[in-house]
Order: C-alpha cells, then structure tokens, then sequence
C-alpha cells in the first residue's frame, strides 16, 4: 500500500496502552501546542490492546477533532511494534512518535520542526535529566549504553528514547526494514541520514505505571544487542583459543614433569575445576547460540507484524480503508 501523498506536514503518533488517564490531558497539550504552530497536522493514535477504555476514549476525541486518527490493533505487540504501525499509517511530511504519558514534552515539537525546516532530516529529543525514575533504572541504562555502544559500530544515542522527528524520506527507508525484532533506536540511527538533536528535560509520568519491568528491560536490551552485534556469537571462538592455548602449554607442563619426577598425585581437583568450567563455558556459548537461534527462527517465520481491528478518521474512501474493508469481504 502506498501513501505517497503529503496531505499534512506533520503527524504525531501515539502508541497507547491502558493510558485512559493521561489521554484528556495528553490531547490538550497536544493540541494546544499544535494549533500554535501553524502548520498542516494528523495524531494516529495505535491503540496497543489496552484492557481499559482507551481505545473509546480514542473515538471520542475523533469525534470532536477529525484531525485525531485511531488505529485498534487486535491485541498488545509491545510499543516498538505500535510504533511501526502508527508510522505504516501516517501521511504526514514529518513523523513525531512520542509517549502517550506525557514524559516526552509536546512543546518540544516546535523546535524539532525548526531544525527539519533547516534540512535536517532526523531530529531526536535528548534527555538532559531523568526525573522520576529511580537510580536503578539510570544505573541499568547507563551500563546498557555503554555495553552496546562497545559492542557496535551503529552509534546508539543516549538517553535517547522514540521521541524524535522524522523526515518522509526516513520514515520510507524505515518502513523497508521487514524485521521482526525491532529495535527502533538503533533502527533510526542505522538508516543515516542528516541527524542532529535537541535537548529535553524528561518528566515523571502523568498518571499510571510504567509496563516495563526490568526483566521486559533485560529482554528489550537483548533484542538490542542482538540486533546489532555479532561480538557475542564471535567471542567464543576466541576465548576458545585462548583455552586450548593455555591446555597446550598446561599439557606439555605436566608430560616433562611426569617423564621427570614420575606421577606422584593423580590431580583430582585440577581435573574437576577444569571439567566444571568448560562445562559451564560451554552451556554458556550454546544459550548465547539459542539467544541468535531462537531471533533467527522469529525473522524467517515472516509473520506478519501486526493486525489491525478496526481503522478511525482514515475516511471509507481512502486508500487504507477501501483496502481494508476489500479484505474484509
Ligand atoms: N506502550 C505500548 N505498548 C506496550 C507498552 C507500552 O504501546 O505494550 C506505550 C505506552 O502506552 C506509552 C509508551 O509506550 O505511550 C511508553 O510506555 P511506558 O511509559 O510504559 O514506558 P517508559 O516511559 O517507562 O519507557
Ligand atoms: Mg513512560
């Protein structure tokens, strides 16, 4: 399906998941900075199979601004892929993605809009500070930069998170990549293009909890890793080496100390310390194996990335909804 037309210049798209509380006031400040900048807009809003009521809440704010498009997808994919569908959807000159809880600040849109109108084509609000969240949760992203930022030549920004504009041209070279394990970060930096940044404070959430646990965490910086270094797989053939090396110079030791001195004591104790660790050396390199195995086998069963229930605001005579209703019959 293509959406080659640029109706608007910029569309703002929300992932929502159970955020009932914090839409009223998300669209008011929204829309309140909107209106004052001037320009041509669309919201499509991905409702990410939320258990409460947002997706009504959704249709109610269409209803009283068209410019307010919903998207209900038939169940919760997880925020990286409600992104990806919001994107599939957005017609907009420019993309914003931003949270639906009111942690990335509306009124930033305006300077990233200034730099876009400067010719860049990618300009991602960085965070200065990070209110809100506690030391554990810096701690753990801090290490996560670092790690990954070592472990591939795709420099991941920091503090960085889906908040960002996106050229037209962008958001196309985006939606070429059919892969399953997006990792949007490290996805928007690796297609290039002229990027550069704006600086933001991060705010605590408005209202509700965050979904992302730390094991979600771990998981999430997994898929990034994974998705963007091989150092892990690699790794292994080396420290390999290194062991057999060692086992040689070892080995050697202990046949000119027997055809010397005879063999006094049989090395029990050598002999479990190296049997257990290798043991577990190698456990370890098979679950790093079934870490890329298991990502391998998700990308080639090509699945499709999303469904969608039902389409609000996108008009029963625009290309997507005359597809959609098409596959329906
Ligand atoms: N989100 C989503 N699907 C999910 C989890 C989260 O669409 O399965 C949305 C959520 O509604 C919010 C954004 O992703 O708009 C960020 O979520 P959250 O605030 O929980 O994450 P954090 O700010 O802690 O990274
Ligand atoms: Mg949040």
């Amino acid at each position: 399906m293509s959406l080659e037309v640029n109706p608007v210049e910029l569309s703002v798209v929300i992932p929502l998941y159970n955020e009932e509380p914090n839409i009223d006031r998300l669209f008011e400040r929204l829309e309140s900075v909107l209106e004052r900048l001037n320009t041509t807009y669309e919201i499509v809003c991905v409702n990410d199979g939320s258990n409460d009521d947002t997706f009504t809440c959704l249709i109610r704010h269409h209803d009283r601004n068209p410019a307010i498009k919903a998207i209900n997808l038939s169940r919760n994919f997880g925020k990286e892929i409600a992104i990806t569908a919001a994107i599939d959807y957005a017609t907009g000159a420019t993309v914003v993605p931003i949270d639906a809880d009111l942690q990335d600040p509306p009124e930033l849109i305006e300077q990233m809009l200034a730099k876009w109108r400067e010719g860049y084509d990618v300009v991602y609000a960085t965070r200065r500070s990070r209110r809100g969240e506690s030391w554990l949760k810096r701690l753990t992203a801090d290490v996560f930069y670092r790690t990954i930022g070592k472990m591939t030549p795709v420099p991941i920004p920091r503090n960085t998170g889906d908040f960002r504009l996106l050229d037209r041209r962008v958001v196309e070279a985006l939606k070429q990549m059919p892969e399953r394990t997006r990792f949007m970060k490290g996805l928007f930096t690796w297609v290039g293009f002229k990027q550069t940044s704006v600086l933001f404070d991060r705010e605590p959430r408005f209202k509700g909890n965050t979904t992302f646990n730390y094991w979600k965490l771990w998981n999430f910086a997994l898929d990034g890793i994974t998705s963007f270094s091989f150092l892990p797989l690699k790794v292994w053939s080396y420290i390999g080496l290194i062991i057999s090396l060692i086992s040689l110079l070892y080995a050697s030791f202990l046949i000119i100390r027997t055809l010397m001195y005879g063999n006094p004591v049989p090395g029990y104790a050598s002999l479990m310390v190296a049997v257990l660790f290798l043991g577990g050396i190698q456990l370890l390199t098979l679950g790093i194996i079934g870490e890329y195995l298991g990502r391998v086998y998700e990308e080639v069963k090509k699945r499709p990335l999303y469904f969608v229930r039902e389409f609000y605001g996108f008009g029963k005579n625009s290309e997507i909804d005359k597809e959609f209703y098409k596959n329906l019959k």
